[in-house]
């Protein structure tokens, strides 16, 4: 593994493009920790509002240094995020999300640095989105159950991709249908376990995501650990076994997580050696807690973590070739 010095040498070495970032790296002014990265957010490729251009317009408006886009199940955002980010002098790293059932409960399961034109990876995820359409159906018809008609046809025509229709989507049609203020009220009434439009499913295994993402070239990061309703014993139960089955992250700073979470997986990311990463999951500006990149002061990485980037050379992370 890179450790801090050895990054910093091979960011020397490779001349990394930033040139701002690199001589604040250089006068010490920034460690490696205080990179502004953000590596979890959405596209239109799945359920985020904005397009990767207009993800990475804002990104780099915002101060992000490090960038990648991880749509839920869904590789076709990327090439348009690379040329975004390679026109904007953004650092970026190929990303995405994978829905995964483990122990009955949804985990999400990020891969950061992938290669998107990976054959296993494009077949794992397409098995895995090909299950959205009939689940969908079936959460329209749980909706009509309770009187709230046109559901599925509202939430589709939400989608900009077709393949790609999530609860965010129902989400988005009932509250501008005024069944439901905000997000958190049209979950809690209507889109989670037990509620009328949620449909019991089953995703990727934990260790087909881990291993279709390793496949690719990427790291395994656990998406938001604070956000599952595991004991204490399950919990630990996924950390050991997508460690076994070769996972090597997990997000410390997330926008779902609290001071106490981050203080939480902090712990564990030491306990279990894990790489730490960092992302806003940042879906729409009128949604979303934390705006892209805008992860406040206290939400760095812990200086005893290594950050997930660490494992990135500046050739691998470098937006466009240096024109010198
Ligand atoms: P799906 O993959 O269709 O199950 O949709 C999952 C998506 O729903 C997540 O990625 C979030 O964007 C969103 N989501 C899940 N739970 C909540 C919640 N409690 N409040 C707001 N959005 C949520
Ligand atoms: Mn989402
Ligand atoms: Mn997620
Ligand atoms: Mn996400």
């Amino acid at each position: 593994m890179v450790g801090q010095s050895g990054l910093a040498s091979n960011w020397q070495a490779n001349r990394f493009p930033f040139a701002q970032l690199w001589k604040a790296v250089a006068a010490k002014i920034v460690t490696v920790h205080d990179l502004n990265a953000d590596l979890h957010s959405h596209s239109t490729a799945s359920d985020g509002t904005l397009s990767a251009a207009a993800l990475a317009a804002r990104a780099k408006a915002n101060g992000v240094q490090l960038w990648a886009l991880t749509d839920h199940d869904e590789l076709s955002g990327l090439p348009a995020a690379r040329a975004a980010a390679q026109a904007a002098e953004l650092g970026f790293v190929d990303g995405i999300e994978i829905s995964v059932t483990f122990a009955g409960t949804t985990v999400h399961i990020v891969g950061l640095g992938i290669s998107p034109a990976n054959d296993e990876l494009v077949a794992g995820i397409a098995g895995v989105r090909a299950g959205r359409e009939l689940r969908a159906k079936q959460m329209g018809d749980g909706l009509a159950r309770v009187g709230i008609r046109g559901a599925y046809e509202g939430a589709i025509k939400l989608a900009p991709n077709p393949d790609l229709v999530s609860r965010t989507h129902f989400g988005r049609f009932l509250i501008a249908s005024g069944v439901a203020p905000d997000m958190h009220a049209v979950f809690r009434r209507y889109l989670t376990e037990g509620k009328p439009g949620y449909v019991e499913h089953r995703w990727a295994k934990l260790g087909e995501a881990v291993r279709w993402i390793r496949a690719a070239g990427g790291i395994a990061v656990i998406a938001h650990p604070g956000r599952y309703k595991f004991t204490p014993t399950e919990e630990y139960a996924l950390f050991s076994e997508f460690q076994a089955h070769g996972g090597e992250g997990v997000e410390v700073v997330t926008g779902s997580h609290h001071a106490g979470d981050i203080a939480k997986y902090t712990e564990m990311a030491l306990e279990f050696g894990l790489l730490a990463s960092r992302g806003s999951d940042f879906h729409d500006p009128g949604e979303s807690r934390l705006d892209l990149g805008l992860l406040p002061g206290q939400l760095q990485l812990s200086p005893r973590l290594t950050p997930v980037w660490s494992r990135w050379t500046a050739a691998e992370l470098r937006a466009e070739p240096l024109a010198s």
